[in-house]
């Protein structure tokens, strides 16, 4: 194709779950014109600041051009043979639990879907998984236990219509921008409309809540389980639904016990007014959609905190219906797509799972494969622990950079740096994950790639090409299948195009559902590449009983055996391990015009403008007993380490808690790796990191 269209393409923006919709053009002087589509039903043409600086991110400063081993420029041939013989070698001697992939939530669904199909398929391990696994894991953990299965049942149109929106653990207005303007948009067209955000910061999210909700780290799984409690005491369950369609809420009542408001308010740091204020609120509105992001899912608790919200909803019916559900937001442009595929460590394609014999045959029988993993792989986690012992001996890094973003990130950083063979496929040539590697492996950038992404309404929009490749750059589809060739698996990964591989993904999932449930993906099954090019942006599942705005469970029934919603007994209780020598809780999260590791953002200098430098929010009581002024430089420790960082006093902090943005490494500024402080505690059922409750102290920073 020519890649100076007279037309705009349409593709969608690669940096958060909101997945918006864009046309871009590549201009005769090689820049970039680009502007929200507004056809796309995620935005209608909306874009925040990041989206809209994209053209200044699309540059050639910093690119992997060309593949390379042991630092030497090599042909993709050479490369890709080093990289099979690598993998070979060390499943022979080793086994196939000796290797690893970790993939990203930037990857498109037909990278995701190959890079498990070798592993989990061919090499016969589970060991792959994802930096979403850092994003929405626990949420993934909650929708199973409470559904069945791994559904989101609302879309943004519900956030629209529904009368109450609890936002819980999420910065929209800086981490999903275009739903928080949708969302503003919507209560500035109805004033009725009733806004609770429930944070420990006061975020600019704040400003268009009538109620924010100060709540200690953690201290939300007692405030849900108390409304459960609270719904009961006043006689607002949904007695005929629970009845009809739910099982477990004796049990979840049970275990939601003791719920006086003075035990809810000490276990949340909030008072009885605030405690009644909410509580009442969601007692009287009854179309309530209930929002939740990083704040609830990078929890030790994270799944139980999932599973209180869901219970509340299950138990007054909100939920299947416009305006009612419970809402996890995906962080990352593709989290969902992953999850489709089986990108996690314990699932496999088409929502099936692992552990699952009747499943994996399933998927065995569909690929032809020789073999099949047989059990979990490890997670995010444990597999850069395994790295570090010595356990894993071959490791693949797909578009993404874990010595700076996993917690414990200095000892990540030296895992990578001894593991015997690191093969990274980017699209840059210098991160502190990229330098450490023995391959190097140009991949195709955003503006170049070609395929889908799913966002968090279940989605399924196109990523188009409207640049060339540069270099030798290859998509991240291509590389993968060039491997697993390589292998020996030629027939398996004889691909075309990714058109195939989303055709071979669709028909994996009308197989899987045959007579069970009807998915919009299973008519994507015999997809031509005239019909992948022209793909409109649709949402699965989506039962036949959906309602227009692409609900699912409307007519009650649920993924379950039973066929039941499930309540799941969950315990107000929040365990708290102070050490006197950091006594202050760490949060970490985005700002407005950063993204990850700032590989992208960090090109543009309009992005860098609203907060250039790595900053520590703190509370100005807490400055004044450090001896801390604004703009200081505060050195922030934990038991694993330390950064430094300018001092940013503000009242939105809570006294007690500080918060550093995520995004600022070493590479960009000397001392700020913020994940070096962050202990690797997970959550026991998710494996997702607890990023927002770390133990620290702060000092004033002195040179000396
Ligand atoms: Fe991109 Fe998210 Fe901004 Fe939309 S809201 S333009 S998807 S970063």
């Amino acid at each position: 194709m020519s890649f100076e269209e007279p037309q705009a393409i349409r593709t969608t923006c690669p940096y958060c779950g909101v997945g918006c919709g864009v046309r871009a053009r590549r201009e005769s002087d090689g820049s970039v014109q680009l502007s929200g589509d507004p056809e796309h039903p995620s935005n209608f043409g909306r874009l925040c600041s990041k989206g809209s600086a994209l053209p200044e991110t699309v540059g050639l400063a910093g690119r992997l051009l060309y593949p390379k081993v042991d630092g030497r420029r090599m042909a993709w041939d050479d490369a890709l043979g080093a990289v099979a013989d690598g993998f070979t070698r060390a499943i022979e001697e080793h086994g196939p639990d000796s290797v690893a992939f970790y993939c990203s939530g930037q990857l498109l669904t037909e990278d995701y879907y190959l890079a498990n199909k070798l592993m989990k398929g061919f090499i016969g391990s589970a060991n792959i998984d994802t930096n979403s696994r850092l994003c929405m894991a626990s949420a993934v953990a909650g929708h199973k236990r409470a559904f069945g299965a791994d559904t989101v049942p609302c879309t943004y149109e519900d956030l629209e219509e529904a009368d109450l929106v609890v936002l819980v653990g999420s910065n929209l207005a800086w981490c999903h921008p275009v739903i928080y303007q949708r969302i503003a948009a919507a209560k500035e067209k109805r004033p009725e409309m009733k806004i609770v955000l429930i944070d420990p910061r006061r975020t600019m999210t704040a400003d268009i809540a009538d109620l924010h909700l100060p709540i200690r780290a953690d201290g939300d799984v007692a405030l849900f389980t108390g409304l459960l409690a609270w719904l009961d005491e006043h006689d607002a369950i949904d007695r005929s639904y629970v009845e009809n369609h739910t099982e477990g809420f004796g049990d979840a009542l049970k275990a939601a016990q003791p719920a006086s408001l003075e035990r809810i308010a000490m276990l949340t740091g909030l008072n009885a007014e605030q405690l009644t204020a909410f509580y009442d609120l969601f007692t009287r509105i009854q179309k309530t959609v209930t929002l939740f992001s990083q704040g609830v899912n990078q929890s030790q608790r994270g799944t139980d905190k999932v599973n209180a919200i869901i219970n509340y909803h299950l138990a007054t019916g909100r939920i299947g219906r416009p305006g009612m559900g419970p809402f996890s937001i995906t962080g990352q442009p593709n989290a969902m797509g992953g999850r489709e595929v089986g990108g996690l460590a314990n699932t496999l394609a088409a929502h099936m799972e692992l552990e699952d014999s009747g499943h994996r045959d399933r998927v065995q029988r569909f690929w032809h494969s020789p073999r099949i993993a047989d059990k979990p792989g490890l997670k995010a986690v444990e597999l850069f622990q395994a790295v570090a012992d010595g356990r894993i001996k071959a490791l693949w890094i797909m578009a993404t950079n874990p010595a700076d973003t996993l917690p414990e990130a200095d000892l990540v950083e030296q895992a990578i740096k001894d593991c015997p063979f690191v093969v990274v496929s980017d699209v840059v040539n210098e991160t502190d994950t990229v330098r450490h590697a023995h391959v190097k492996l140009p991949a195709a950038a955003w503006g170049e790639k070609d395929g889908t992404v799913t966002n968090s309404e279940r989605r399924i929009s196109r990523q188009r090409p409207f640049l060339p490749m540069p270099g030798d750059a290859q998509p991240d589809w291509w590389i993968i299948a060039e491997v697993g060739k390589r292998m020996g698996f030629e027939d398996a990964f004889a691909y075309d195009g990714p058109d195939e591989i989303f055709a071979e993904h669709a028909a994996l999932s009308a197989f899987e559902n045959e007579g069970t449930r009807d998915f919009d993906i299973g008519a994507c099954a015999g997809l031509d590449r005239g019909g992948y090019d022209a793909l409109q942006p649709f949402q699965w599942p989506r039962p036949k009983e959906s309602t227009s705005s692409g609900q699912v469970f409307v007519d009650g029934g649920f993924f379950t055996q039973s066929g039941r919603g499930r309540l799941v007994p969950i315990s107000p209780s929040v365990r708290r391990e102070h050490d006197p020598a950091f006594p202050m809780t760490l949060n970490t999260g985005r700002v407005r015009d950063h993204w990850h590791s700032m590989t992208r953002t960090g090109r543009s200098p309009r992005l860098s403008q609203h907060l250039a430098e790595p900053f520590v929010e703190l509370n100005p009581r807490d400055a004044a007993r450090h001896g801390i002024a604004n703009a200081d430089i505060v050195r922030v420790s934990s038991g694993d380490g330390a950064i430094l960082v300018r001092a940013l006093l503000t009242d939105r902090q809570s006294p007690g808690s500080v918060f550093v943005p995520m995004h600022w490494t070493d590479q960009f500024a000397s001392n700020a790796r913020v994940d070096r402080l962050v202990p690797a505690v997970t959550d026991p059922l998710s494996g997702q990191p607890a990023s927002k409750n770390a133990a620290v102290r702060i000092e004033r920073f002195v040179a000396t």
